[in-house]
């Protein structure tokens, strides 16, 4: 191979597996997508955007599963081996990707791919099996109806290789529960929007990979040495040892203006008799005490905020498996079972063997307990399951009944929009959702929060732009004005950063998006970044690490394009299917009804102001170049970005204002 025609950072290649032709071919990487585009979730984005029709259903053969290694997956940059999955989501109807860690996409870019693109559907179950250049679909009749646990030992056993990595869904996927997850290394799951199901649909069960393969560097001794700063930068960062033992230590932090722990911010009623009193328990200092044995790691990651967990006491004891990160036990919180700190792992083991997500499972249940104690859900509707509020036993039962969509499961299996539509108007009320996606954080606590999570592309999501800065500010004094000052024009923001106001939400939330879409489309994990540990990995730490990777020149505001137009094809999927600007607003109840809570004996009830609220979506919409009207971008905003034909398609739909 020519100089020339060397990739650096990048395989150089994309698969591509039809499974109703039952045809494997291998395409270029084209070189003028790298400056554009990057790689992982934003070239997965344009491929989704290209080839598939918005109109076709989330689980039909004309949609498709993409996954994405970004070019510097499987290197020596920290926690390099992230995947992106891209595919239309049965629980929005609309663009959807997850992001997850784990050491497989490392393995897919050490056998020589960055995309594998899945499309069509078998007739009969199977699973792909990639040994670097040799790329089979193999029978998977024996692994149907196996727990992913269960297929990831038997795929290995059956190629007698324990280094194998596997990708996976359980019984959840296979049934298509719009609750199911896309399972890596058996616990790290490609979560939320019901992605496993999509993979369900294409009968496919597995995706197993050994790569024996480097990756070229275009400039190794300058890589290693960008790659000790930012090592350094994590290591010595504020909040890497509170990180780098679960990300759980989060929320034992006051959340802003809340009294303690996790209160409000993790409960999924709306008054103050649900005030949750047995925290403890279920804390990080007694799950770290009681419960972890061991640290993990995903793929070169130094934070390692994985475990190894054993149930060493109760009716689940010897229990064992990789443990649990902060979305457990806020929706143990959500559901008021704080009481246990064995039931953790349990929710957690049971979830990763049926492939099922964690929030997916929990939020419909917590849902239907609230719904049950206003008196809009009862036995009747449910088929004589009663919810309560801590019942364990039952929440246990629920999730079974979601992920194989038995009885009233098959109700709650597609998220709380779709649940409510069925029950009816008065469940609509309390949903908790954004364009259909599960929210995590109450939307009343900061605009900022409200605004990353309302404007997500993929529905509620505090992964697609949300700043934990005022997590940061109220706690520890762990930010100086010197450093507020900086991070103001750093995000651009006409305002200070002062805790509950709305002027500077859309600067940081616009911030958080590049630099979000960045690590996404580079492989590398958020938590490294300014979005977990604040002082570390920011925008100008990137271009030099991806020059001596690619040996392509960046710049931070070429950086900034590649999130703008990463955000806006997302957008404009959902847009050709009729996305509008109410999609971009919290649910009513924000609004109308507080979230109370006592701080220090004195009584707080929190709703959001509509005023407030459009004043902060419509600067959000200014600066980004979008209508302020609509929410879609301008013709000018997309041929500024070489979207040109993005602008047509716009257009042809009725949806470009001109
Ligand atoms: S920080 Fe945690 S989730 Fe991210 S790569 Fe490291 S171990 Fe994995």
């Amino acid at each position: 191979m020519s100089e020339k025609e060397k990739y650096y950072g990048y395989a150089g290649t994309i698969l591509r597996v039809n499974l109703t032709q039952k045809k494997i071919s291998k395409e270029p990487f084209p070189r003028e997508w790298m400056k554009k585009y990057i790689g992982g979730e934003t070239v997965g984005a344009k491929i989704f955007y290209d080839e598939v029709p918005p109109e076709a259903p989330a689980l039909s053969p004309e949609n498709k599963v993409i996954l994405s290694m970004g070019p510097l997956v499987g290197t020596l940059a920290p926690g390099s081996g992230r995947t992106t999955l891209t595919t239309k989501s049965p629980v929005t109807d609309m663009y959807s990707d997850s992001n997850v860690g784990g050491q497989w996409g490392a393995e897919m870019k050490h056998a020589g791919y960055d995309h594998l693109i899945i499309e069509g559907a078998s007739e009969k179950p199977v699973y792909l099996w990639i040994d670097d250049d040799t790329v089979e679909i193999r029978d998977a009749e024996h692994l149907w109806g196996t727990t992913t646990w269960q297929t990831d030992d038997s795929i290995k056993s059956e190629l007698g290789d324990g280094t194998i990595q596997v990708a996976c869904i359980g019984p959840a996927g296979e049934n298509l529960s719009s609750a199911a997850c896309f399972i890596i290394n058996r616990a790290r799951a490609c979560g939320r929007m019901g992605l496993g199901a999509v993979v369900g649909s294409k009968k496919l069960k597995a995706v197993a990979v050994r790569g024996t393969r480097g990756i070229q560097i275009a400039h190794p001794e300058k890589f290693i040495k960008e790659c000790r700063k930012l090592f350094d930068k994590i290591l010595n960062d504020g909040m890497y040892k509170m990180i780098s033992t679960g990300s759980l230590n989060i929320a034992d932090l006051p959340w802003p203006g809340t009294p303690s722990k996790t209160e409000p911010l993790m409960r999924y009623a709306h008054s103050s008799e649900h005030v949750i009193d047995t925290y403890d328990e279920i804390s990080c200092k007694n799950v770290k005490e009681k419960v972890w044995d061991r640290d993990l790691a995903c793929f070169n990651c130094p934070i390692h905020c994985g475990n190894w967990s054993t149930i060493k006491e109760g009716p689940w004891k010897g229990e064992k498996g990789e443990g649990f990160e902060l979305n457990i036990q806020e929706n143990c919180t959500y559901m008021d079972i704080c009481d246990d700190v064995w039931f953790l792992p349990k929710y957690n083991f049971l979830c990763n063997q049926l492939g099922l997500g964690v929030d997916e499972a929990a939020l419909p249940i917590a849902f239907g307990m609230l719904l049950f104690e206003k008196g809009i859900l009862t036995e009747e509707d449910t088929g004589g399951i009663k919810f309560e509020w801590g019942d364990k036993e039952t929440a246990l039962k629920l999730m079974k009944m979601i992920a194989y969509r038995e009885g009233f499961g098959d109700v709650m299996a597609d998220g709380t929009r779709k649940m409510a539509r069925r029950i009816g108007p008065d469940a609509e009320y309390w949903s908790k959702n954004i364009k259909g996606g599960e929210a995590i954080a109450d939307f009343r606590l900061t605009y900022e929060i409200t605004l990353a999570e309302a404007v997500s592309p993929r529905g509620a999501c505090h992964l697609k732009g949300l700043s934990l800065y005022s997590v940061h500010a109220q706690n520890m004094n762990y930010l100086s004005q010197d450093y507020r000052d900086q991070l103001q024009k750093i995000y651009k923001s006409p305002a200070p950063l002062t805790l509950f106001d709305n002027k500077w939400a859309p600067y940081v939330t616009r911030y958080m998006i590049h630099l979000m879409s960045a690590v996404d489309s580079l492989g590398i994990c958020a938590f490294g970044s300014h979005y977990m540990l604040f002082h570390a990995i920011m925008l100008e730490d990137l271009p030099e690490l991806i020059e001596a990777a690619t040996g392509i020149p960046f710049t931070i505001a070429e950086l900034e394009e590649c999130g703008d137009r990463a955000r806006i094809i997302q957008r404009s999927f959902n847009h050709l299917l009729g996305l509008d600007i109410k999609d971009d607003w919290p649910p009513a109840h924000t609004f109308d009804t507080p979230l109370e809570f006592e701080v220090r004996g004195q009584k707080m009830a929190l709703t959001l102001d509509r005023k407030i609220y459009e004043e902060t979506l419509t600067e959000f919409y200014k600066i980004c170049g979008y209508d302020e009207k609509t929410g879609v971008p301008t013709r000018q905003t997309l041929e500024k970005l070489g979207l040109e034909n993005i602008a047509d398609d716009l257009k042809k739909h009725g949806v470009l204002p001109e």
